[in-house]
């Protein structure tokens, strides 16, 4: 348990108030150990693993430092995808809910550029944003980056697994040298290190070492069946474990529209996340997921990096992931913040071994799960 509270941070009373409206009872670990430190103007590396509130270890720091009678671009947070961008946006407008006149603003592409550029003219303190979108906008010169104090890689691993290296580093050079640099991931690379290297000033790193890879609160099933059975298993185990919210993983774009379809036609509110669709398709998926309007999201990897909704009690691997790293990413969809998750894996012939692969990576064990009965279903 920790023994500090956001009581005995040094924060203002306005995130206070916030984060006890959010319902945050305590700090997690990392915003207890980053937030002070990110406070006396210090580059910062931290490291924690998925859902353990790096969001808020930057944001409400970068929430304290910027000047609201400024009205000029003080903190720049950058985000691998354009979800991710609207959801620290979203947080960070939540905590700074009681900070007057701090104007936060998600630019990301696939988003009318017209409408970012009437949002940057009008005065925003803080900007989160995809790299592309960024430098889109330091191009038109409708981001000036001359007096950003802070910059934030959030999700720096993905980021650089993505590609966004040079684009990083472009944006890095275009801030002012005394700028505050941190970083925030959940794994670390040599890619990170030489970037921290090159643009960071004398770094303190903070890390969170975990007790296991996955979120102990997962209980992580295994279901062995045929491809031409697996529609139907995953609608008994819907069906059976009646899971608030689930999302459904599959590897490609097309098995995951088909999925869908074959979803609907059964009667089941699922709808498809993936790189496909235009930004707007995307944004009302979310927001029907978020809502309820639809209660599984079959999504592939890359659409659903990063995506943070508190109400995921299921995640079905319908496809195997290729890379074990993957399936942490996956299955860290549902067990948020502390909940109860659980998480099936359809596994079939070779598979088996490409799970044990994923055990031994995870240092955890999939449990086997029986197909549920029609029996099952009915009770
Ligand atoms: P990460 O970036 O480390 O994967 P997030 O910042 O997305 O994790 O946080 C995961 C979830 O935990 C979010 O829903 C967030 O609102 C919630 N959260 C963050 N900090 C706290 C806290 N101190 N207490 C309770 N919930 C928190
Ligand atoms: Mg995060």
């Amino acid at each position: 348990m920790n023994i500090i509270k956001f009581e005995d941070l040094p924060i203002s009373e306005e995130i206070k108030r916030s984060v006890a409206e959010l319902g945050f009872e305590e700090p997690s670990p990392i915003q207890v150990q980053s937030i002070p430190v990110i406070l006396t103007g210090k580059d910062v590396i931290g490291q924690a693993q998925t859902g353990t509130g790096k969001t808020a270890a930057f944001s409400i720091p970068v929430l304290d430092m910027v000047d609201p009678n400024k009205k000029s671009v003080q903190a720049v947070v950058l985000c691998p995808t354009r979800e991710l961008a609207i959801q620290v946006s979203s947080e960070m407008k939540k905590l700074g809910k009681y900070k007057s006149g701090i104007k936060t603003l998600p630019v990301y592409g696939g988003q009318p550029i017209d409408r970012q550029i009437k949002s940057l003219k009008s005065g925003v303190q803080v900007v989160i944003g995809t790299p592309g979108r960024v430098i889109d906008h330091i191009n038109r010169r409708t981001l000036k980056m001359d007096k950003v104090k802070m910059l934030v890689l959030d999700e720096a691993d993905e980021m650089l697994d993505m590609g966004f290296r040079e684009d990083i580093e472009l944006i890095l050079e275009q801030t002012p040298s005394e700028r505050q640099t941190t970083f925030f991931s959940a794994t670390m690379s040599k890619e990170i290190l030489d970037l921290t290297k090159k643009y960071q000033d004398d770094p303190q790193l903070i890390k969170i070492v975990r007790k296991e890879l996955t979120v102990p609160n997962i209980k992580q099933y295994y279901i062995e069946t045929r491809r031409a059975n697996k529609l139907e298993v995953l609608c008994r185990l819907i069906d059976v474990y009646n899971p608030k919210l689930s999302v459904v993983f599959c590897n490609t774009k097309r098995g995951s529209d088909e999925l869908v379809s074959e979803l609907q036609a059964r009667g089941y509110f699922a709808d498809a996340l993936h790189g496909d669709l235009k930004q707007t398709q995307r944004d009302i998926v979310m927001d029907k997921f978020r809502q309820g309007t639809i209660d599984i999201l079959v999504a592939t990897d890359v659409a659903a990096r990063g995506i943070d909704v508190d109400d995921v009690e299921a995640v079905f691997n319908y496809d195997l992931p290729q890379d074990e790293e993957y399936y942490v990413h996956r299955i860290g969809r549902t067990g948020r913040a502390g909940r109860e998750g659980i998480s099936f894996s359809f596994v079939f012939g070779k598979e088996v071994r490409k799970m044990k692969d994923i055990e031994r990576y995870t240092k955890s064990k999939l449990v086997r799960h029986d197909i549920p009965t029609i029996a099952d279903v009915e009770e």
